[in-house]
């Protein structure tokens, strides 16, 4: 039952995302931080949802003691807080929310593109000293400039409509055959990316193919007096061939979200202990240094409430695994689970011959009005639609599947 499902809520996840699990009739606690690790294992003992944001870390030695959980929640990007394959092995399914500040970041783009070539952070230092210094020289209109984006997934193809909109040529290379929006068009290659913008931005994944994807080679193909933006990842750039790029006058300029190394928490220092050429970093001119704020606004915050709070909802009460980070996607369509005689079963088992024969065999004695099965590693999710149950027999089912010794863990919905 929907009121029998208690929801821990830490580190202050909003409200939005509160307000739809509070809807479904779930006991929901709300944290505004995030608690050390004695308290969280008590309190995750008895939970059957939890959500959290960057700070909690979800631990095998902290999964361990919660019995009773069956999803986790991210409301946040990143997922490294939580042992995601420890999570996997005991059916508990984690969820985040990859794409809900893809426009925020477009848009941090769009700034930074405009400030870059009119100089302004450098121009709002110095006034903001006292030193009055109106410049022309080095500082260009972007309309007419060619935008070079690397990554046309969510965040770069955004960018690219409004970057057409200011009237810059916007080329893209991706892995991926893409078809451009608007009038842009896909290079075949990174150099050719980069010999022909005069603005580079970077979209892509942390993967072990794009560390250090722009270095001391891709420096050099860029154009004299471009402009680099990373808000992807700190891993993507090259800081050290960065800086002698901009000492050689390659860039004339770069903006940064994101770096290798990034403090902990606001208002600790930005120095060497950090990153060893950070001082260098803060030291050149027309670069601007945000701390990986591209995503951060009140519109994408409510939105990751929404995405992650749905996820969480469609798991507990249907046992769909769409968008799910560590299980397979599973899901069937047309429900007709509140008709009488009709359960949804949701066997997590693991991955070994012979497990599909034996559970058909129990489900057998019914109707299977539709199944669905996929496996993630080694783990694999089975979804079972069935009909002609009758209340009496729901636990003589759910024990025959518990029964079986491949399982992880059975869920009987009705
Ligand atoms: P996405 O998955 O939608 O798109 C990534 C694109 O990169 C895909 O089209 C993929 O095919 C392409 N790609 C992968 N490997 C590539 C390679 N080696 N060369 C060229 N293209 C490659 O991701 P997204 O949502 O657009 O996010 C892009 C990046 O921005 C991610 O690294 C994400 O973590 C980061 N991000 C940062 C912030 C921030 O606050 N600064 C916020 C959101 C996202």
């Amino acid at each position: 039952h929907t009121k029998d499902i208690k929801v821990l809520l830490l580190e202050n996840v909003n409200l939005t995302g509160q307000a739809i699990l509070r809807d479904q009739g779930y006991q929901v606690e709300a944290l505004k931080t995030s608690l050390p690790e004695d308290q969280l294992i008590e309190k995750i003992s008895d939970v059957h949802v939890i959500g959290l944001r960057s700070k909690t870390q979800l631990t095998a030695s902290v999964l361990k003691h919660a019995k009773n959980l069956i999803v986790i929640g991210c409301f946040c990007i990143g997922t490294n807080q939580v042992d995601l394959k420890y999570a996997a092995e005991n059916g508990i399914c984690v969820f985040n929310s990859p794409f809900s500040n893809s426009r925020s970041v477009a848009e941090l783009m769009i700034g930074e593109i405009i400030a870059l070539a009119r100089q302004i952070g450098d121009r709002n230092n110095e006034l903001h000293r006292g030193v009055w210094n109106k410049v022309s020289n080095g500082c260009w209109e972007v309309r007419g400039k060619t935008l070079g984006i690397v990554g046309y997934g969510h965040v770069g193809s955004q960018l690219s409509v409004l970057a057409e909109a200011m009237g810059m040529k916007v080329i893209y290379y991706d892995v991926v055959n893409l078809m451009g929006l608007g009038t842009t068009a896909q290079v075949q290659s990174l150099d050719e990316l980069l010999q022909q913008a005069d603005f580079v931005t970077l979209h892509v994944p942390e993967l072990p193919e794009t560390m250090d994807m722009l270095s001391t080679h891709q420096f050099a193909q860029m154009k004299k007096g471009s402009y680099l933006i990373n808000a992807s990842r700190g891993s993507v750039v090259d800081i050290p061939a960065l800086i002698k790029a901009s000492q050689d006058g390659i860039l004339a300029g770069a903006a940064l979200d994101v770096y290798p190394n990034e403090p902990g928490g606001n208002g600790e220092h930005f120095h060497n202990d950090l990153n060893s050429w950070t001082q260098e970093l803060r030291d050149l001119k027309n670069v601007i240094l945000t701390p990986h704020i591209g995503g951060s606004t009140e519109e994408a915050q409510s939105a990751i409430g929404v995405e992650v709070a749905h996820a969480l909802v469609k798991y507990v009460n249907l046992g769909t695994t769409s968008g799910a980070v560590n299980m397979p996607e599973v899901t069937l369509r047309s429900l007709t689970m509140d008709e009488p005689n009709h359960v949804r079963v949701i066997y997590i088992h693991r991955n070994v011959p012979g497990v599909l024969r034996k559970v058909n065999e129990i489900l057998g004695d019914h109707n299977v009005d539709k199944q669905m099965t996929d496996s993630r590693g080694d783990v694999a999710y089975l979804m079972a639609d069935i009909s002609n149950v009758n209340t009496s027999e729901i636990k003589d089912l759910y024990q025959s599947l518990e029964d079986l010794g491949s399982r992880i863990r059975t869920r009987v919905l009705y």
